[in-house]
């Protein structure tokens, strides 16, 4: 552990000397329990600092002016955020001034947070100890609390694909918001799991020895289906458990992108795809980055099993999402909009930077189109046209080169300019829903590694780097 964390453990310790919580432990367990968690996504120090000191201000005789001399500015600034949303009702209050226009507390948090992510990540882990411990609370708290991480917290982990954070919040939650549902729930589930349990065995065993003959490194494993995610879909599906097809599923992690679509092709030899439930996550990925291969296949025992098939980046960026987005670009997000600095962030998560914008424009008092921007935030998908009229559907995100590669690689590979409505604009410009979009060719340009910057997609990324490869 690094000198400057020790200080921090030593400082809140002696901070909240005498608290205690509702469940009787001293109050300091609750921020190192929060510390432990950023350290487990793999945070960066200032962010785990900030976690250790999060509870200060609010409950401590610490200053924010101690915090910055001891810790710096970076830390300071991250301690102050998370503060100003720790009070609900402040928090709210802050958000009223901001955005009196919209009851639609996700997008109002998002705005609020939206000048520093790491703010939202110490909040989001913060939340999640509270919610492990929700048991000390009176009934009426634990309903209120559980109710908000339902509506807010589960679905912001949503958006930043931290799939793992995402289950745990909602199951903890569902069961204080409906025990009775979560419980039989729960008991449908294990039924369900113990009935099928000898038929995932043989499967896994029949996928396995076909994945060793063919001589492919893989990692396999069973995926527990959330509890609350099961109800949402029963909800959609007029309680028939039947019309659900993911409630079994095998996870299978490889190496490299080429596999994942190989062991796609060896399943489908084994058994029959059912119609339509084959989705292409990596070529198409979901808003909020998750990439993977799915399909769901009918076993020779009639039983339905979905398989995920996914490299071990993609894997790990599904289960913790931004935080291991921090890990794989050693990313230092210290700036935020204050200084005028826009974070780096990788390109799928580019809908962050355009949060950050708004919120800057909010405080400096200029109009900004909230259903415009909600739009942007929620829908996966884009459709723009080509001069003939034709639609393309690209994610949300995607840059001229996406839209060119996916008319053609012959087109993508000579692009020498784009024209959107008619205005000759920059590769680096992203593409908006309802766009005209035509592609200038030319047979001199050739394709160069500096279009890696100007990609969104993983299908234009592949076809590059094919081109790239093969000289042309
Ligand atoms: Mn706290």
């Amino acid at each position: 552990m690094s000198r400057r964390i020790e200080k921090a453990i030593k400082l809140a310790t002696e901070a909240h000397e005498g608290q205690t919580r509702k469940s009787g432990e001293a109050y300091i367990s609750h921020p190192l329990a929060v510390m432990k968690i950023l350290e487990d996504w793999g945070m960066d120090e200032d962010t785990v600092i900030a976690g250790v000191l999060h509870d200060t201000i609010e409950d401590t005789d610490m200053t924010l002016e101690q915090i910055k001399s001891e810790f710096g500015e970076p830390v300071a600034f991250l301690v102050d955020g998370v503060t100003k949303l720790s009070d609900a009702r402040s928090g709210m209050r802050d958000l009223d001034t901001y955005l009196p226009q919209t009851k639609d507390n996700l997008l109002r948090l998002l705005i609020a947070l939206g000048s520093d992510i790491r703010v939202l990540i110490i909040k989001l882990a913060d939340r999640l100890h509270n919610m492990r411990t929700l048991s000390a609370l009176p009934p009426d708290k634990q309903k209120k609390i559980a109710k908000e991480t339902l509506e807010v917290f589960a679905p912001l982990a949503d958006r930043l694909n931290m799939g793992r954070l995402r289950v745990e919040l909602a199951d903890i939650a569902f069961s204080y918001v409906d025990p009775k549902r979560y419980t039989e729930l729960q008991k449908i589930l294990e039924k369900r799991n113990r009935a099928a349990e000898k038929s995932i065995q043989k499967t896994k065993k029949d996928v396995a020895n076909l994945l060793k003959r063919e001589k492919i490194q893989y990692e396999m494993d069973g995926r527990v289906k959330s509890i609350y995610s099961l109800h949402k879909k029963l909800m959609k599906y007029d309680q028939n458990i039947d019309a659900i097809y993911d409630l079994l599923a095998i996870r299978i992690i490889v190496n490299d992108i080429t596999t994942c679509y190989l062991v796609l092709g060896l399943i489908h030899s084994l058994y029959t795809p059912m119609d339509g439930r084959v989705k292409d996550y990596i070529a198409m990925p979901k808003q909020n980055g998750y990439q993977s291969l799915h399909t769901t296949v009918i076993t020779p025992d009639k039983r339905i099993i979905e398989f995920q098939i996914r490299t071990k980046e993609m894997h790990d960026y599904a289960e913790h999402g931004l935080a291991a987005s921090f890990w794989y670009n050693e990313q230092k997000l210290t700036e935020n909009y204050r200084t005028g600095k826009i974070q780096h962030l990788p390109t799928h998560l580019l809908w962050i930077t355009e949060l950050q914008q708004t919120a800057a424009h909010l405080r400096e008092g200029k109009k900004v189109d909230l259903k415009k921007l909600k739009l942007n935030l929620f829908a996966d998908k884009i459709f723009v046209y080509t001069p003939k009229g034709d639609i393309i559907d690209l994610p949300v995100g995607a840059l001229p080169l996406d839209f060119a590669y996916r008319l053609h690689s012959e087109i993508g590979g000579h692009v020498m300019g784009v024209k959107v409505n008619g205005k000759m604009v920059s590769l680096n410009t992203r593409l908006k829903h309802g766009d005209v979009v035509e592609i200038l060719t030319s047979k001199k340009q050739t394709a160069n590694m500096s279009w890696f910057d100007k990609i969104f997609t993983a299908h234009a990324r592949q076809k590059l780097r094919q081109q790239l490869n093969s000289g042309k």
